[in-house]
């Protein structure tokens, strides 16, 4: 896959203004309604605008090469026409999202509230997990606030027994035709019915609780799969748990994983390390010693002559990742340099020295 900076012909360090820029350059002169437009431009650059202008995305992009997709889901395949500008959104505090619209400058190409922006907004939430939760997964169940399909109607926006009847405004087409002026000239276009949303059809009485609309504010219980070997920042992509909309398909969850540290260890990939302190005898004569693990606790023997800042390695103690396949835990050694020396101990050593050690 190219690179998106480079498909836009903006370093990586590209603000959002010189970002949008580049992109509208770039749209202009391969807009596929344009004369001389090249279609597979356009949409290499759109995909490329869709990423790097939606800050999440673009740092899932610069940190992975690609955006993330967790749980199963699919990866970010690029963007799709048929579904409109796309939303970002950000983080509030209390896992309630507020959203930007990205949509603005896509407007100037497909029109606002056409056929295609027909998606619900994506819904940003975090969590918090603690070092082992991390490193060996998960589950959460997380009530979230949001546009859901109405439960009162199921959706369909009629009130119970109510006759659905043809919408007047299309005529039940579902659609209705307009004229619209936009950089590269006058277009008519088929938009989508805003009575109707489309369905050609009306409920004769709506829905009391949604309004006919057939989406409503609801809290709807999440439930979070972690997979094992997540690390802090990363981000797990639920498609189709965002918002809900009145046409069209669901939005996306975002769950972004917030990994508490553990103060016995420090991680660096699958690799974890922990550090052992050790009395000087036995780092000469060798010894027994007893280690945390994420597994519980474990012996290991430290050899005579070990060295201070040697590191042993305690195998399949680390991080997992792949299929059952784990990491090591490294144990560096700390050796205690006793500060005060008892009489009989200075005996001792002076015995050491004079064996020239
Ligand atoms: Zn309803
Ligand atoms: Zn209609």
């Amino acid at each position: 896959m190219k690179n998106y900076y480079d498909i836009l012909g903006v370093p990586k360090s590209a603000t959002e203004e010189e970002i949008k820029k580049a992109f509208r350059k770039l749209a202009q002169k391969y807009h596929p309604d344009k004369k001389g437009g090249d279609e597979a431009k356009f949409k290499e650059a759109s995909e490329a605008y869709a990423v790097l202008s939606d800050k999440k995305k673009r740092a899932e992009y610069d940190t992975y090469g690609k955006t993330f997709a967790g749980g199963g889901g699919q990866g970010f395949g690029g963007f799709d026409f048929s579904q409109g500008a796309p939303f970002g959104a950000g983080f509030g505090g209390n896992g309630q999202a507020f959203e930007f619209d990205l949509g603005d400058i896509f407007s100037e190409f497909f029109g606002q509230g056409g056929q295609r922006a027909n998606r619900g907004r994506d819904i940003s939430i975090d969590i918090e997990l603690s070092f082992k939760e991390a490193v060996f997964g998960t589950e959460r169940r997380v009530l979230i606030s949001k546009m859901g399909v109405c439960q009162v109607c199921a959706g369909t926006g009629a009130k119970s027994g109510s006759k659905m009847t043809t919408c007047t405004s299309c005529n039940g087409k579902g659609s209705i035709r307009e004229t619209r002026n936009s950089l590269f000239g006058t277009f008519t276009q088929e938009r989508l019915c805003p009575r109707c949303k489309g369905k050609g059809e009306v409920p004769e009485t709506p829905c009391e609780h949604c309004h006919g609309e057939g989406i409503a504010k609801r809290e709807e219980e999440i439930h979070i799969v972690v997979p094992a070997g997540v690390d802090d920042g990363e981000m797990i992509r639920m498609p189709g748990r965002g918002e809900a909309t009145s046409a069209g398909s669901a939005g996306d969850l975002y769950v972004k994983l917030h990994v508490r540290k553990d103060t016995r260890f420090t991680r660096d990939g699958n690799t974890l390390t922990t550090s052992l302190s050790v009395k000087l005898s036995d780092a000469l004569l060798g010894g027994t010693y007893t280690i945390p693990t994420l597994d519980g606790e474990e012996k290991i023997n430290v050899p005579a002559g070990v060295e201070h800042g040697e590191l042993i390695r305690v195998r399949g103690k680390g991080i997992p990742y792949g299929r059952g396949s784990r990491g090591d835990l490294m144990v560096r050694i700390d050796i205690q340099f006793p500060k005060k020396l008892s009489r009989k101990a200075k005996e001792a050593i002076e015995e050491l020295r004079k064996e020239g050690l």
